[in-house]
């Protein structure tokens, strides 16, 4: 029996019909009705980009593998069959291919091949078909596909390896969205890897809540590392909380282990501040999974932050949600967006002069309480009275006129004329 070999000799596939122009060209197979203008030339640059990530992974894999494994390619695929076992088995499998250097090499050895193979693993992941099937380079499919080329990149590095990144952003600049706003895929990947897990970033994330949880026991917030707490001292009050220790943490898949130091804090006047390894980490760098976990342990302490701080402390919870707010039914997700409604209103309620930031930040609150802020909410009849109040104080009137209009309030509401 003989495949089909498709134009170019470079395949056929079911979802087609020019061979697998789908997942290389604007082949004119598409999601969106034509009409809609959109073309899909950024599928070129794209497979352009992970082939280029590829195949300097695959060198690096080559040399650096054959020194531990007798047959590094038979090895990955060998490998496929113990991808979710526990490290122990992963071992075992490997170790049929090793080298002496693998067998004679220790934990060290051994790591480094498993942080290998991960590295293969995820070249052939950023390929998931659906990168390339869907309509936009900026679309959530796309999205996936440049994560895991960032994840590729990060292994070949972690390993000893250099990844092409400015040439990867070259191509992917050549890639334009469909969607307004000018984005490229350069734009897409450099967001994606924005968002990406670090070691630093998942000790940041427990680091943050331990303030809140008062020190006690926090466990990872971030999926697929495990964070144990080396050692953590405690010092100051409700008003101003200093967590400091030091933290290892462990990538599950790679079994790869990080120790490093990190300060959590809390105050009134700020909220949640955190440190790792010296380096101060904004709450928006975290991964969205951590973020998404960190805000109802987060939020109840910055709905209660002092009054002198509102503004900011809204500024950081809504840095913490960003991405994760109102999107779920889970009753963590309706905690958030209540907790979004409440500071809302602490806002508005808030008589101190508020800053210049004050209007646009009560619009964010308001759109990430989502539901909470529906008609008939009690949180919402409550921010109706609070805007009026403040619109019959001319010099609010400015500051609010554009959470007035989303509330519903005449374009020519005229406060304080009888
Ligand atoms: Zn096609």
């Amino acid at each position: 029996m003989a495949l089909a070999e498709g134009p170019d000799g470079k395949g056929t596939s079911w979802s087609c019909a020019h061979g697998v122009g789908r997942w290389w060209r604007d082949c004119g197979c598409s999601m969106v009705a034509p009409e809609r203008g959109w073309n899909h030339k950024w599928r070129t640059p794209l497979r352009a980009a992970m082939d280029l990530l590829q195949g300097a992974a695959a060198e690096f894999y080559e040399g650096a593998g054959s020194e531990f494994l007798v047959d590094p390619w038979g090895a990955r695929d060998a490998y496929g069959d113990v991808l979710d076992a526990p490290t122990a088995n992963r071992d075992a499998l490997l170790s049929e291919f090793g080298t002496r250097r693998l067998l004679t090499g220790g934990e060290g050895a051994r790591d480094r091949v498993r942080l290998l193979l991960e590295m293969q693993r995820a070249t052939l992941l950023m390929y998931a078909s659906c990168g390339w099937y869907f309509d936009d380079i900026a679309g959530l499919e796309a999205g996936l596909v440049l994560r895991l080329a960032a994840h590729a990149a990060d292994l070949m590095n972690q390993a000893g390896g250099a990844a092409p990144m400015e040439g990867i952003l070259d191509i992917l600049a050549g890639a334009r969205s469909n969607d307004s706003g000018g984005q490229t895929g350069a734009d897409v990947f450099r967001r994606a890897s924005a968002d990406r897990v670090t070691p630093e970033r998942t000790i940041g994330a427990v680091a943050l809540a331990l303030p809140a949880s008062h020190g006690a026991p926090v466990t990872s917030l971030t999926p697929g590392q495990d964070v144990e707490i080396l050692s953590q001292a405690v010092a100051g009050d409700d008003r101003a909380l200093d967590v400091t220790g030091r933290a290892r943490v462990t990538t599950e898949r790679t079994g790869d282990a990080r120790e490093m130091d990190f300060v959590g804090s809390w105050d009134e006047r700020q909220g949640f501040r955190v440190t790792v390894g010296g380096r101060r980490i904004e709450v928006g760098e975290l991964a969205r999974e951590s973020r998404h976990r960190l805000l109802p342990l987060l939020l109840p302490r910055l709905v209660e932050a002092g009054p002198t701080a509102t503004t900011a402390v809204a500024r950081l919870a809504l840095d913490l949600g960003k991405d994760v707010v109102g999107a779920g039914d889970a009753p963590d997700d309706l905690v958030i967006r209540r907790g979004f409604a409440r500071m809302l209103v602490r806002l508005l309620t808030d008589e101190a002069a508020p800053s210049a930031a004050a209007g646009d930040i009560a619009l964010e609150l308001f759109e990430a309480a989502g539901s909470c802020m529906e008609r008939g909410s009690s949180e919402r009849a409550v921010a109706e009275e609070l805007v009026a109040r403040l619109m019959e104080k001319a010099a609010g009137v400015a500051l609010w006129s554009r959470l007035a209009a989303k509330l519903g309030f005449a374009a020519d509401f005229a406060p304080g004329i009888a």
